[in-house]
């Protein structure tokens, strides 16, 4: 299967490519040129099926061929065996047609480890064949870098580093980063904010003798191989609520846009989904898009939600792609107009299009609180503020079909604003109890490109 630049002007790859780049040398973001399709007989024969055997049906329609079966069938059976759930990604009804899909079962409890623990082990195996050595690099906010740190600890052939904002980042989340003791594994403390680390990221990707140089791999949404491994769970839960004879609706807590692309890439391979409902809590920049056509970026403030605390919603540019009807140079129009002046409008049969299968809304953190209290009221479920923002908008949105909000982190993991909302706090699963008594390492550099590649050349 060939994997396209949305701006098309970087190499075709196969699958193994696009995982191993990351961003396109364009500064596109890989998609398939076709979605694999799946049949109504292969969906039924799903049905009832445990997680990793969805998993093995879905990916390796995209991995085609390049991972043999045997091999691609234990990397995914080792990826979720990590999880503490039999279900892996258990759904749970709420209220009459209201379920929660908890993805938070994994060691960091939250939904990155979903693709994070396949990604991590693919890579391995891939550059294991090819006899190459990979530097993994990537920003977070909070979430991404301990999902990809627990990931990548074991991995023989990649080195991993992880750039954080110093001090803006909460305690579980550094201590899962800064705990982790082996030796591939690099914490970066940059005395900036996200964006600043996420800029030194993107600087490190665009130099590319440097990412020649050391075979640069990015593990942010922008790499394909962690959507595909999203699609997974909305056949997942689907099948269990009737699919294919029945369409289900997903609300999806949204920052990066990469957990909802995964939900239409779902539809586009021919699962019946009604509703795609993008929750942003007042970080709203995509929920203005889908009402006014325009996407522009302003100032980011931070919620109790931190992991959609965005500015950039980077994987929006594979919608704005598939919504222009595939034509890269639509993308590379918008993107310059984005850089220019912090905007671009969407022509009016894109945005008619993305309104077709896509609804929106926000929520306030006041929101967020008040259906925290709601829910442990009505059903003794602690929802984290992510969960919150997605819950909240999935009541307002009005649909025939079942309605299923992913919850993308367990509540302890943001244990001050759960605890606020409701009086409750939440413990930490007993797998992590370890975490606040653990030694930390980390190294904390100034807001400097040159610093971090010093850095990475002198520890890699
Ligand atoms: C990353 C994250 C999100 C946002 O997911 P995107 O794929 O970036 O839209 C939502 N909730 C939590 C808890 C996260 O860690």
């Amino acid at each position: 299967m060939n994997y396209i630049s949305t701006r098309g002007l970087a190499p075709v790859l196969d699958f193994e490519g696009a995982m191993l780049s990351g961003l396109a040398r364009d500064g596109g973001l890989y998609v398939p040129e076709t979605f694999p399709q799946i049949s109504r007989e292969e969906l039924l024969s799903l049905r009832g099926r445990p997680y990793a055997d969805i998993a093995f049906a879905i990916v390796s329609k995209f991995t085609d061929g390049s991972i043999p079966d045997v091999d691609l069938r234990k990397m995914i059976d080792a990826a979720y065996a990590t999880f503490n759930h039999p279900a892996t990604t258990p759904l749970k009804q709420l209220a009459p047609n209201q379920y929660l899909l908890e993805l938070f079962h994994g060691p960091t409890i939250a939904f990155k480890d979903v693709a994070m623990q396949l990604l991590s082990r693919m890579m391995d195996w891939s550059l294991a064949k090819q006899k190459r050595k990979a530097v993994v690099i990537g920003a977070t906010s909070g979430d991404t870098g301990g999902a990809a740190i627990d990931a990548f600890q074991h991995s023989k052939n990649a080195s991993i580093f992880i750039l954080h904002p110093h001090g803006l980042v909460s305690d579980v989340q550094r201590r899962q980063m800064t705990t982790v003791t082996s030796p591939s594994v690099h914490n970066i403390a940059i005395e900036g904010n996200f964006d600043d680390c996420q800029a030194i990221v993107k600087a490190l990707f665009n130099d590319l003798k440097f990412r020649d140089d050391v075979g640069l791999a990015g593990v942010n949404s922008i790499n394909w191989a962690r959507i595909m491994a999203q699609i997974v769970y909305y056949f997942y839960a689907a099948l269990q609520l009737g699919a294919p004879d029945r369409a289900v609706s997903f609300t999806v807590p949204t920052g990066n846009f990469g957990n909802i692309f995964a939900g239409l890439a779902a539809k586009r391979m021919g699962l019946d989904i009604d509703r795609l409902v993008i929750a942003t809590n007042s970080n709203d920049i995509l929920d203005r898009t889908l009402k006014t056509g325009s996407y522009t970026v302003t100032g980011v403030h931070a919620t109790t939600s931190p992991s959609m605390d965005i500015q950039v919603s980077s994987n929006f540019e594979r919608l704005v792609y598939l919504a222009n009807n595939n034509d890269p140079s639509a993308v590379r129009n918008a993107m310059e107009s984005l850089k220019q002046s912090g905007a671009f409008t969407l022509q009016s049969g894109a945005i008619k299009s993305i309104r077709v299968e896509f609804d929106s809304n926000a929520t306030s953190d006041a929101d967020a609180a008040k259906t925290m209290a709601k829910v442990l009221a009505e059903t003794g479920e602690l929802l984290d503020p992510h969960t919150a923002v997605g819950y909240a908008v999935a009541q307002k949105t009005s649909t025939n079909s079942p309605m299923v909000t992913l919850a993308t982190a367990h509540p302890a993991k943001f244990p001050d604003a759960v605890e606020a909302a409701t009086k409750v706090r939440p413990n930490l699963p007993q797998r992590l109890s370890y975490l606040m008594n653990a030694k930390e390492t980390f190294k904390v550099l100034p807001n400097s490109e040159a610093d971090v590649k010093a850095y990475i050349l002198f520890h890699a």
